[in-house]
This record gives structure tokens, C-alpha cells and sequence, in this order.
């Protein structure tokens, strides 16, 4: 009997043993989960006053592949709200704008705004390869000023680093690539060269694409949903527990080794970070850990309704602690107060940023009027978070993935943590091409 094991109960995980369930290949799945819950980062907590909160994804979209959005799109498309278009607004140098989520460069002092603006103009393309680190590209992609005014010191929020230190790219985690400038016909005609395209935003951003999320309660009832199908499709599901060994011999992993018992397997599945099976498999494979921008989360609730309608806020300014704020209560039809769960990014132990901090805040930012009074607020720590994308970081996942690749052949890696993407649906879109080549 041929035996599949899945490592990692997050979307990648999920979708992995659903795929690998529906082929014939497979007489046996087996997916593993440290945690004693299934979904990762798209989960959901309700507190005893009836509350519901994220923990890290919200939105559930599609992703344009008909099979894959019929497999894990078609037990909400009818019942959870459709939102589309998606708002999204930003707070930047002391304004909010409610137009897409584009750095708007007007926003800075006039004089470094124009000098900012002929210097982008007379940028020139930069060959692929030829860039070193994110500072090198702002400067040639952007000219000095707006790679100093506009990014510079929204990237040592986000990342406590100086862009010197990142990759090419890496500032599109956080930040589009695009800003916004001029007159909105004239960067409308401007965004006929394709060079200039890449770079300037159109003024009004709207995201058409469809999206949803429940009506009431949170993404965590998607997990729900799929973890139903994974039981009804036969799928094991070990949860509290996880590989601590793998046995392997002539180019193939043939066991995991649990805290209880040793599976046998034909085909390993890896959603989990490389550097735990490379550290398994090499003799000598010390791994680092990579640097991690952890998350702090902030869930309220306030008795009256935000002064916005947007789902998601990014607040860029340097000045703030807080950066994405989600207001539910611009997704669903909840009628018991107003909430919302503030995003702050830190990079010690412990965040030790209060929430009164973080309402002030949302006062200042004026999305939350002068009032509105607090009527519920939960804070938590993630055990996870956004990598820190250093060429120390990337050449390392790269050499261990490469490694894996070279020596196994019945392993195949998927999931946010193998460096191929991080956001929702880049994981799916790979994971679902990936497990699909195996057959
Ligand atoms: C704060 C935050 C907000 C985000 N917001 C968005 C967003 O708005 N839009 C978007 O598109 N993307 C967002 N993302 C990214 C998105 O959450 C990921 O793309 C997606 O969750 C990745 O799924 P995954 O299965 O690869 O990883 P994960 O969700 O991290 O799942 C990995 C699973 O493996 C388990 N695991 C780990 N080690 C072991 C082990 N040794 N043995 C067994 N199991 C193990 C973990 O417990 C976890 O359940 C966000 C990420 C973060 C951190």
C-alpha cells in the first residue's frame, strides 16, 4: 500500500493531502500537525463574550484556477459575503487616504516631492541580476529621494533593518511597488511605457478581484470546512505531534519518527520550514534560524462604527506602531460592537507596545472617532511571522532547499516557508501545481 505523509497542518498541509487524496496514487494519507488545531496562520479564536478574531489571514480570494477554487472555494461562494471590490487604505506622513494601498509620494515636502519626481522620470532599467540589495535597487529604480522620503524609513518600521541589508524585492512584503504621483491623468498617461507602468500607480486602485469571508465568525470556519473533507476522504489527521527524526537510505526518505511511533512512507510532503528536515538529513547541517519580524495582534471592540469602510488599513508612517489594521466589522454583518485587530511588528522577546498605545492611535489616525469608547480588548503574540529577507536568510533556504531537491526524490516541498511565496494564494497556486506534477 502506497503511504503519503503530509508535514504541517497550515493551507499548504491542507491542500496537499486534498489533492493527493483525490489521485489514485495514494492508498494511505497521513498529515501531521504539532498544534492541537489545523489551519496555521488562517485561524480564528472566540472569546467568551462572543467576539471572533484572526490570527493572521483574513480574506479568502480566488485564485483563477477553476479546479482549485471549485476544491477550496465551493462551500463558501454561496454563503459567506462576497466583497468586491476589495478597499484598502493607507496612513502616510499624517494622512489617510482611502484609494488603494500605493504610497502616495505627494504626501512629502514639495521641493524634495518634485526633485523626487524628475529623478524617477530620468531613472533608466536596471539589468536583472545586476542589483545587490533592496537600498541599491530604491535609488536606481526610484532616484535617491524617493527611495530615501518614501521607503527608507517605512522599511526600518517594517523590518527594523535598513534596506542596505535586504534583498531586491524584499520591501513587497509589506509595501506595493508602486507610488503614486502627478496628477492622476498625466501618471495615467505615463503608465503607457512599461518601465514607467512598474512603477507609478494608478490613483484609484481597485481591487475587483472576488474575495470572501463569513458573514459572521472568522476565516478559521474555512479550516473547519476543509478539515471536514480531509476526514471524509479518508485523510488521517495526527494532531499535538510531529516529526522528530526521518529514516532515509539511497535517495529516499522511507520513515518519520514521531514522539510515538515510526510510519513507513513512499512519499513525503513538506509544508514545514526546510531547515528542520535539512537539519535531520545532513550529517554536519547546522542551521541558523532566520530572523523573523514577529507579530504582536491587537483585537478590539468599540461601541460605535470606524470612520472608514475599507477592509484593511496599512499604516506606513514611521511614526506609528501599528501597521495593518483589519476592520471586521467592514466585512461581516456581526451586530455586537465594532472590531477590528491592529498588526505590530517587533523583533525582540516580547512586544511591550500597550494597547492604549495602539487606540491613541487609531484616534490620531481618525479612524476611530474621538467618542468611541473601548469595550473589549484581547492582545496575543504569534509564534510566527514575517521572515526577515536578508541574502544571508535567502541563501540559506535556497542551499537547503537545493539540498533536498539533489538527494531525495520522493520529497517534495510546498508552503510559505520553502521561499517559492508567502502570501495565500502564491502558497496555493504552488502547492497546487507541485503536488499536481506528482501524478
Ligand atoms: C501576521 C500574518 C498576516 C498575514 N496576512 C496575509 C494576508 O492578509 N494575505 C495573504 O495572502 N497572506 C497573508 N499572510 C501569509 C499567509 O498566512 C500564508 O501564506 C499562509 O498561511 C501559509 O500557509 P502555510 O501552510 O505555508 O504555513 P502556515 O500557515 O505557517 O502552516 C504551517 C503549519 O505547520 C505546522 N508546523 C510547524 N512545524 C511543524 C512540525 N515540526 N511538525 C508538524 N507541524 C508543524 C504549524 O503549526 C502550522 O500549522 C500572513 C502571514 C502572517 C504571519
Amino acid at each position: 500500500m502506497s503511504v503519503a505523509v503530509v508535514a504541517g497542518g497550515g493551507i499548504a498541509g491542507i491542500l496537499s493531502a486534498l489533492l493527493l487524496s483525490e489521485s489514485e496514487r495514494f492508498k494511505k494519507i497521513i498529515l501531521i500537525e504539532k498544534n492541537d488545531v489545523l489551519g496555521g496562520l488562517l485561524n480564528s479564536s472566540v472569546t467568551e463574550e462572543g467576539y471572533s478574531f484572526d490570527c493572521g489571514t483574513h480574506l479568502l480570494g480566488e485564485t483563477g484556477i477553476l479546479e482549485l477554487d471549485e476544491l477550496l472555494l465551493k462551500d463558501v461562494m454561496n454563503d459567506w459575503k462576497l466583497i468586491s471590490p476589495l478597499k484598502v487604505s493607507t496612513y502616510f506622513n499624517g494622512t489617510i487616504q482611502h484609494e488603494g494601498p500605493c504610497i502616495d509620494a505627494r504626501l512629502i515636502d514639495e521641493p524634495l516631492y518634485y526633485k523626487g519626481v524628475v529623478e524617477l522620470l530620468n531613472s533608466k532599467p536596471v539589468e536583472e541580476g545586476r542589483i545587490d540589495n533592496l537600498a541599491d535597487q530604491l535609488v536606481m529604480e526610484y532616484g535617491q529621494t524617493f527611495a530615501d522620503e518614501l521607503f527608507a524609513r517605512t522599511i526600518k518600521k517594517l523590518f527594523n533593518t535598513t534596506a542596505d541589508q535586504l534583498i531586491p524585492g524584499a520591501h513587497e512584503l509589506f509595501v506595493p511597488r508602486r507610488i503614486k504621483i502627478l496628477a492622476e491623468h498625466i501618471s495615467a498617461e505615463l503608465k503607457g511605457s512599461p518601465y514607467l507602468d512598474s512603477k507609478i500607480a494608478f490613483h484609484q486602485i481597485v481591487d475587483q478581484r472576488r474575495s470572501y469571508y463569513p458573514h459572521s465568525g472568522g476565516i478559521g470556519q474555512w479550516i473547519s470546512i476543509l478539515e471536514d473533507r480531509l476526514r471524509r476522504n479518508g485523510i488521517e489527521v495526527i494532531l499535538n505531534d510531529h516529526i522528530r527524526q526521518v529514516v532515509h537510505e539511497n535517495g529516499k526518505v522511507r520513515a518519520v519518527r514521531t514522539s510515538t511511533e515510526e510510519i513507513a512512507l513512499d512519499q513525503l510532503v513538506w509544508s514545514i520550514p526546510p531547515g528542520i528536515l535539512y537539519k535531520m538529513v545532513k550529517q554536519d547541517g547546522t542551521v541558523k534560524m532566520p530572523k523573523i519580524r514577529k507579530v504582536k495582534l491587537f483585537h478590539f471592540v468599540f461601541d460605535a462604527p470606524f470612520n472608514c469602510d475599507c477592509a484593511y488599513l496599512n499604516n506606513y508612517d514611521q511614526t506609528f506602531s501599528s501597521f495593518r489594521i483589519t476592520f471586521y466589522a467592514n466585512m461581516n454583518s456581526e451586530h455586537n460592537g465594532y472590531r477590528c485587530t491592529v498588526e505590530v511588528l517587533f523583533s525582540d522577546d516580547h512586544c511591550d507596545i500597550r494597547a492604549e498605545t495602539i487606540v491613541d492611535e487609531l484616534k490620531r489616525m481618525q479612524v476611530l472617532k474621538d467618542l468611541s469608547n473601548l469595550l473589549y480588548c484581547k492582545t496575543e503574540e504569534l509564534p510566527t511571522g514575517f521572515p526577515l529577507l536578508t541574502k544571508q536568510y535567502v541563501n540559506e533556504l535556497n542551499e537547503q532547499v537545493s539540498y533536498i531537491n539533489q538527494n531525495f526524490n520522493n520529497v517534495l516541498m510546498v508552503g510559505k516557508s520553502n521561499g517559492s511565496g508567502f502570501f495565500l494564494n502564491d502558497v496555493l497556486i504552488n502547492t497546487y501545481h507541485s503536488v499536481k506534477e506528482l501524478g
